[in-house]
């Protein structure tokens, strides 16, 4: 048996089971001697069962792997993971942290992991090494490639034919989806994509994962770069880590490759100001693009000063424009597409049945109408509930019991 998304390894007792890369469940092998005593491990990815093995054999070993990926958990953040897959009755569409977001604009959010390696001060959605998180989540990438599908495809029937930007923004890091390569493949092929971008720390970004993008031509990457200062940059990122000149290096190869590659550093007020315009003279010398992020205060998210007011920071990007004459005030337009219909809207009571946890214990996930629905702090395990709709605002849906 050939497997994608999973890699074997023995250890004692224990088959390891690494899904994805970083995550990962355990099958006693007793249990697998039970199928065949004389079963094999070939090339990481594949388990061979002796030929005379009972013909079932393949369906008694997915058995196994059903039976114990409930223990999946993250080997970043040790928390509890689950797997969101064709079979798994969790919709890709209704949550903010993980799935499809469509705004009914020509730009699609794609969100095929929670996890972070890095730890910045500033994280809007507060993950990392320090996340405090205690469920974490993987998508399968066929089902997120095949709900995206759909999705422009209903665009395309209503008439839709403006061409469709597609961000791959998780809450956490995409490189470290192990089928990320895969991933924007597929969804470069889909019909009107014209483009998909990928919102990195460019940590994880490697000469031969950069050739491998620069062959997929409508890549564009987004890479957060704070500072300009090897140690303030660290200290932003929130990890010793974090190595700037590895990124700068990753940032040089991108372009020369081809990649159209953008720095996206962001600002905080009082922090790193000198940076930012370090980093506007360094996208200037080297002829790349810029976009300079506010930071913005953030209920969920970590929040080391306090915000600044929007008149102030677009005065700043005005400043820096004049004095470095450059362009940091974006002028591209955000264009309507058909959106999805409204499931639900807020005071609607909905019976839905609870598939999962939400990112904490206390949270759970309910689905209803092919739509996901956070329900925080929801006691209830499993079954159906009687929700309230609580919020209903873009496709997002969450609601009490
Ligand atoms: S801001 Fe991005 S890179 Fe930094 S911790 Fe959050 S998800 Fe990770």
């Amino acid at each position: 048996m050939h497997f994608k998304s999973l890699e074997f390894s023995i250890n004692k007792d224990l088959l390891n089971v690494s899904l994805y890369n970083i995550f990962c469940f355990e099958i006693p092998l007793d249990e697998i001697r039970k199928i065949d005593k004389n079963f094999r491990l070939k090339n990481i990815n594949e388990i061979i069962f002796s030929k005379n093995t009972n013909k079932n054999s393949n369906k008694r070993f997915m058995f196994l792997i059903e039976k114990y990926m409930p223990n999946l958990k993250n080997k970043i953040t040790q928390n509890k993971s689950i797997y969101i897959h064709e079979n798994s009755s969790i919709p890709l569409f209704g949550l903010k942290f993980i799935g499809i977001i469509d705004k009914g604009s020509d730009m699609i959010e794609v969100k095929p992991l929670t996890s972070c390696n890095m730890n910045c001060i500033f994280c809007s959605v507060g993950e990392g090494i320090s996340s405090k998180k205690e469920v974490d989540f993987i998508v399968e990438e066929e089902y997120i490639v095949n709900e995206l599908a759909k999705l422009i495809d209903y665009k395309k029937k209503k008439g839709n034919t403006i061409p469709i930007s597609i961000w791959i923004n998780p809450h956490g890091e995409p490189l470290l989806y192990s089928r990320i390569l895969d991933l924007i493949k597929d969804i470069s092929k889909l019909p009107l994509v014209k483009d998909v971008h990928i919102i990195t720390s460019g940590v994880l970004l490697n000469k031969e994962i950069t050739d491998e993008l620069a062959k997929i031509k409508k890549v564009k990457l987004n890479i957060s770069i704070s500072s300009f200062d090897s140690e303030k940059a660290a200290q932003l990122m929130g990890t010793k880590t974090y190595n700037l000149a590895n990124v700068l290096n990753n940032v040089k190869y991108a372009s020369e490759k081809g990649i159209e590659t953008i720095i996206t550093p962001v600002y905080l007020h009082g922090v790193n100001d000198k940076d930012i315009e370090q980093l506007i003279e360094f996208c200037k010398n080297n002829q790349l693009k810029i976009s300079i992020q506010k930071f913005c205060c953030n209920m969920f998210g970590r929040n080391p000063v306090k915000e600044e007011e929007w008149d102030s920071f677009m005065a700043k990007l005005k400043t820096w424009e004049k004095k470095y004459n450059i362009s940091l005030i974006g002028e591209g337009e955000i264009r309507s597409t058909p959106e999805l219909p409204l499931m639900f809207k807020k005071g609607d009571i909905v019976q839905a049945e609870i598939t999962s946890y939400g990112r904490f214990f206390k949270d759970k996930i309910a689905v209803a109408k092919g739509r996901s629905i956070l329900i925080p702090n929801c006691r209830k395990e499993k079954g159906m509930v009687k929700i309230k709709i609580t919020s209903s605002v873009n496709g997002m849906y969450m609601g009490s019991v």
